[in-house]
């Protein structure tokens, strides 16, 4: 019997998580969900971590060693950075159009919400953790990106850019350096590469029960939120349409162009990431996967992904600040501002930083709707709470949604990127359904 794919078997553990959960919210399996089901799905999630460091660390080097000269490096990141700013750009644009045009918060009653205490309280969360964000000069992210401790940025995942950093470093240097002192070390890191996409493989042998886990815990967790989501329907429909153009038009669009990959064929290749990045709401957690796909299934070369990746994860979210533009207009409406044009391109401006800085792990993208909400001219900064605590309960949904866009956007980018340096290789129809 034929084998079945990967992102089959993936599928079948997202529905029955969601039938399961579905059926324990009527039975009333809250605890036992949450003692016997939700571990497996947090370990799952763990693994996933486990291995993003010590991957993005041992691939980067290798990837940059493998760089004949340096200055196909900042060749390659120029043009990285570039297609990822147009890319946030178009889908800032895309959620400003649609909002605009479907004005959702028009007319909402903004008290027919009934807001619970949690809510209130994850709102002033959100809004303690974007203080800390706003703390620092206009130079500050470059600050962060340079670790004063490589074994204290390695520790934590959030520090993934200190990583990168250090990673290229470490990689420019091993080329500057004569062959013969570095056949070891080079040797070195390729082995660990190795061992780690084995174990990427290993692990996404659980997946299937990882999302089954995930899912299962997550829907008996929003139980009630359902009724909230009809309330918010027309704001999480005009957010879900605006993800669904970019993964249906504007993608295919851009490989059409750039590349001669087939979307069918790339679709085929990334699913799995992109149904962990909807189970995990998180691309760092996304990003072990995501590299394996590319790498294996749709041919981009190491040297590429290596650097095109992490980069992409940590600071590539079109996702994520579609999803602010259209949130902050439809916070404005439902409070009865009207935005203007300065408003607007304010909005284009800080969601494209914003989702830059947004970290790479769930509700990220929330906390950086606040400055976003904190910077548009027009609205007063005593709507920032309740703004967010009218959306505060669909926001995990549509936050494994913007992530599916997050990952898709960079691998993507990878793609056209290998593609435009001659670095994508065919791959067989085995490689792309295995
Ligand atoms: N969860 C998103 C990600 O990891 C970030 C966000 O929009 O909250 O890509």
């Amino acid at each position: 019997m034929k084998k079945l794919a990967l992102h089959w078997k993936i599928i079948i553990g997202m529905v029955l998580g969601v039938v399961y959960g579905l059926i324990a919210n009527q039975l009333g399996w809250v605890d036992f969900t949450n003692d016997w089901i939700k571990p497996w799905g947090k370990i799952f999630v763990n693994l996933l971590k486990l291995i993003a460091v010590p991957l993005v660390f041992a691939s980067l080097i290798k990837g940059v060693a493998s760089l004949s000269d340096i200055s196909k490096l900042s060749r390659i990141g120029g043009k990285t950075i570039a297609i990822y700013l147009v890319s946030t750009v178009i889908a800032v644009t895309i959620g400003l159009l649609l909002v605009n045009t479907v004005k959702p918060g028009e007319g909402f009653d903004k008290d027919s919400i009934s807001k619970t205490e949690q809510i209130e309280e994850g709102a002033n969360k959100k809004i303690k953790a974007a203080e800390n964000v706003k703390d620092g000069g206009p130079l500050q992210f470059l600050v962060d990106i340079v670790p004063t401790n490589i074994f204290d940025a390695a520790s934590n995942n959030r520090n993934m850019l200190q990583v990168i950093f250090f990673a290229i470093l470490f990689g420019i240097a091993l080329v500057m350096i004569p062959n013969e002192k570095t056949t070891y070390v080079k040797g070195f890191f390729d082995g660990i590469n190795d061992i780690i996409l084995q174990i990427v493989d290993i692990i996404m042998m659980a997946a299937p029960y990882g999302v089954f886990a995930l899912l299962g815990g997550l829907v008996v967790d929003f139980g009630a939120s359902a009724e909230l989501f009809i309330s918010l329907a027309k704001y999480s429909v005009t957010v879900i349409v605006g993800l669904l153009l970019m993964i249906l038009v504007v993608y295919p669009l851009i490989l059409k162009i750039f590349t001669k990959m087939k979307y069918k064929d790339f679709f085929k290749g990334i699913m799995p990431a992109q149904m962990l990045a909807f189970s995990t709401s998180s691309s760092a957690a996304t990003l072990p996967v995501t590299m394996e796909r590319c790498e294996d299934h749709l041919g981009v070369s190491e040297e590429v992904s290596s650097f095109v990746l992490p980069l992409g994860a940590t600071i590539n979210m079109d996702g994520t600040s579609l999803y602010q533009a259209v949130a902050a207009v439809f916070i404005a409406q439902a409070f009865g501002y009207s935005l203007g044009l300065t408003d607007q391109l304010t909005i284009v401006l800080t969601a494209t930083l914003a989702s830059i800085g947004a970290a790479a792990v769930p509700g990220a993208g929330m906390i950086m709707l606040i400055i976003v909400l904190g910077s548009i001219p027009t609205l007063p900064s005593d709507i920032i709470a309740p703004g967010l605590a009218l959306i505060f309960g669909v926001d995990r949904i549509l936050d494994m949604m913007r992530t599916v866009v997050n990952v898709t956007g960079d691998a993507t980018v990878a793609t056209v990127v290998a593609s435009t340096e001659g670095k994508l290789k065919e791959v067989t129809e085995e490689e792309l359904m295995s």
